[in-house]
């Protein structure tokens, strides 16, 4: 864990959860107070004022999995940043590697986004991250690289940005890159968010996701500049997802 940053364990609910779902939130804000992490739970849409209203005064955050980039408008069945924050949120996922391979989201797309977040006042979780075919023919770095330059809002200092670093290949799939290879990445991002931000670069706080699970949370949130994690499937189960966190202290 990268010396002085507060990690953040953010989790993805994605397409999961249901009215009842805030029996597990509850519990999530019962043990919040034993982890030094700061949390964050991304539920759908639809759960956000509920969840917002029973977290308000606890330690858990309460965020969102997308936005549009327009504040208001005609764009059916979209929600804007402005509305997410209405609702209570306080950071939204930009650029989940699902909405960019499902919704045929740019690099573009996400940074109008992350932008609109900023404009919000929202703290944006910027995804990034090769897919299995990209990493085997060598192109890892070149891919986030890419990613990480057309993702990224011009202007601010970083303040507001959070960069969650995702294979494709291990969202979901049980499999997770050596720490080795997390190190890498990491490092070539942090290397990278210096030279754009300066010093500040150092404070922006870059999550491993894919795959995090209580049993390997140890091993990836010891490397350095993994400042936390991006927790799908494990963030479902308050034990799962605190016992993620509580290997933060
Ligand atoms: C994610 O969807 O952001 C994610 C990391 O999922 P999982 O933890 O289930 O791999």
């Amino acid at each position: 864990m990268a010396g002085a940053v507060r990690a953040l364990i953010a989790g993805n609910w994605k397409m999961n959860g249901r009215q009842d779902s805030s029996a597990e939130l509850v519990k999530i804000i019962a043990g919040a107070g034993s982890v030094a992490a700061d949390l964050l739970v991304c539920p759908p849409a639809t759960l956000i004022v509920g969840f917002a209203a029973l977290a308000r005064g606890s330690a858990v955050a309460i965020g969102a999995q997308d936005c549009h980039a327009e504040p208001a408008g005609a764009f059916t069945g979209d929600i804007s940043a402005e509305m997410l924050k209405d609702a209570g949120a306080t950071a939204v996922i930009v650029g989940h590697s699902e909405r960019r391979h499902y919704h045929q989201e740019t690099d573009a797309d996400v940074r109008a986004k992350a932008l609109a977040a900023r404009r919000a006042g929202l703290l944006a979780i910027v995804c990034i991250g090769e897919t299995r075919q990209e990493r085997e023919g060598g192109r890892t770095l070149a891919v986030v690289g890419g990613q990480l330059e057309g993702s990224l809002p011009d202007g601010g200092d970083g303040n507001d940005i959070v960069i969650a670093y995702e294979p494709v290949w291990a969202i979901g799939s049980g499999l997770t890159p050596t720490g080795g290879d997390i190190a890498e990445v990491h490092g070539f991002i942090r290397e990278r968010l210096r030279a754009r931000f300066g010093p500040p670069g150092q404070g922006i706080r870059l999550l491993y996701g894919g795959s995090v699970k209580p049993a390997n949370a140890a091993e990836i949130l010891k490397i350095d500049d993994v400042n936390g994690a991006l927790v799908g499937g494990a963030s479902l189960k308050a034990e799962e997802f605190l016992a993620i966190a509580s290997v933060c202290g």
